[in-house]
């Protein structure tokens, strides 16, 4: 069971194995987002902390290092030690998570399995990377051997602050790459348990560097550092841009984005509608909306969109909005005072293009920034949102007519993360994957995410995947070596 108040243990920077102050002294408060009260200060670095970091982890990531020198299946063994504290300590993370973030202690607890399996799955690549032999032409013997690409920058958003740790560690370490990550201003507390644990796990001193701070000054000196090799970035499809550019003004550091979405989940008539309605529901209001693959765009067949409407009402009105660390709340609060202004704003902006409010819209309490579950009908696809990522529990509703224009109209968004159909025909749920322009394509289910399969946006909404093999190649260079032989 969680307890709303678990002893914050870490609130300095991690860098070369040791918790320390910013070089600058300088502290931020993080916000509970259920009190919308201080829960603690924790060090606010810069560049120079940036700095420091880089160059620890470029100490350890130097020639003949004991990173560098490491049996691969050493670092595996590393990573599984790794995986095994976090089980032994997954209340006290799941509680540090929930007082930080705001979602309810069960779904920290989940991510955090999810993140406990990211890192197996990877450590089970460590010992298995390896390149070919090519018979090139003019007798020369080729081959190829996959190395780590170096020092790597992640920066990570708050709404999965644990699980996205553990999506850019994994493939990381796997790959043998050295990390300096920096995770949102809103929720700096996890990661710095997962360095401490990682510490306790034995990874050598550099390995891993948590610098907290802020996306224009700690953020921005991880996108120009020249001595960073590769940059990971999940987060805004805005800040996205700003990563790219730096990254090509500076060293043309390798980039991975994983931004934004708008993804549409397609109910057909033959669906099972109760069955639908709960997995449309749990597409969108999972993690309070907080998801960049939120389900946000529910087209419904006009045969069945009454009574879908009907079941999408009973589900938000059932869902208990409140303390995040109650037995039985499904809902907690959203993260802060700009993400609560910016879903109320667009609630409203709902209302006064015309779309139906089924249910919900309102605040909840006076304190922390929860709000209602939220359920739009007859939404259009011109309205703002349609168009625009709300990040709050908001479901637009719309309504098609047959499968060729569903899929026009999933298709008509610079973004393209994810998408859904609930249909019992094969044919036409294999036309609809093959016609989207998306990332992932999840076929009667949704958020159908393993740490097998790769996870990733097409157009605006990202560059190069995570997750899966595909997320491990993020992390290697290829390099050719061909020897001139009589042989
Ligand atoms: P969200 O809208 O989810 O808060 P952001 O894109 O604003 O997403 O933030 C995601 C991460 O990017 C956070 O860690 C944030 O501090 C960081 N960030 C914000 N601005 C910049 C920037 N200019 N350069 C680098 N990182 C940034």
């Amino acid at each position: 069971m969680g307890t709303n108040k678990p002893v914050v243990k870490y609130t300095k920077l991690f860098i070369n194995n040791e918790f320390v102050d910013a070089a600058s002294g300088k502290t931020f408060p993080t916000i509970n987002p259920s009190t919308g009260t201080v829960i603690t200060h924790v060090s606010e670095g810069d560049k120079a902390d940036v700095d420091k970091a880089v160059a620890a982890a470029k100490k350890a990531f130097a020639r003949n290092s004991p990173w560098r020198t490491m049996d691969a299946s050493a670092r595996a063994k590393l990573m599984h030690k790794f995986a095994d504290l976090m089980e032994r300590d997954i209340d006290y993370l799941a509680s540090i998570e929930t007082l930080d973030n705001g979602k309810t202690f069960a779904d920290s607890k989940g991510d955090i399995s999810a993140s406990i399996e990211c890192l197996r799955y990877y450590a089970g690549w460590c010992d298995k990377i390896h390149g070919q032999t090519i018979p090139a032409d003019g007798g020369f013997f080729s081959m190829t051997r996959k190395e780590p690409v170096g020092v790597v920058g992640q920066i990570i958003p708050w709404n999965y602050p644990i699980m996205m740790t553990a999506w850019k560690w994994g493939p990381a370490l796997a790959a043998g790459c050295t990390i300096v990550l920096k995770p949102a201003e809103q929720t700096p507390l996890s990661a710095l348990c997962l360095a401490a644990l990682t510490k306790e796990a034995g990874f050598p001193a550099g390995v891993i560097n948590v610098v907290n701070g802020f996306g224009p000054t700690a953020g921005a000196a991880i996108a120009e550092h020249f001595d960073i090799r590769k940059v990971a970035f999940t987060g805004s499809t805005e800040i996205g841009h700003l990563i790219m550019q730096a990254a090509g003004r500076t060293n043309l550091k390798r980039v991975s984005l994983e931004l934004g979405g708008k993804s549409p989940l397609i109910i057909c008539e033959d669906a099972d509608i109760k069955e639908a309605a709960d997995i449309a529901h749990h597409a969108l209001f999972d993690n309070h909306g907080q998801s960049c693959c939120a389900g946000s765009r529910t087209f419904v067949h006009a045969k069945v969109y009454d009574q879908f409407v009907k079941e999408a009402k009973e589900l938000a009105t059932k869902r208990k909005v409140g303390d995040p660390f109650s037995d039985g709340t499904d809902q907690g609060p959203q993260i802060d005072q700009d993400m609560y202004d910016k879903v109320m704003g667009l609630i409203a902006s709902g209302k006064q293009e015309g779309a139906t409010l089924v249910t919900g819209g309102k605040r909840v309490g006076n304190a922390g920034y929860f709000i209602e579950p939220t359920v739009f009908g007859n939404v259009t696809d011109e309205m703002k949102i349609a168009r625009e990522e709300i990040f709050g529990p908001v479901q637009s509703i719309f309504k098609f007519n047959d499968i060729e224009e569903a899929i026009e109209r999933a298709n008509k968004t610079s973004y393209g993360l994810a998408a859904g159909i609930i249909t019992k025909d094969i044919d036409k749920a294999l036309a609809f994957a093959k016609a989207v322009d998306a990332g992932s394509i999840w076929i009667n289910g949704y958020d159908l995410l393993t740490a097998h399969t790769p996870f990733g946006g097409f157009k605006m909404s990202g560059i190069g995947r995570e997750l899966g093999e595909e997320g491990l190649h993020e992390y290697l260079e290829v390099k050719t070596i061909t020897i001139r032989t009589n042989a």
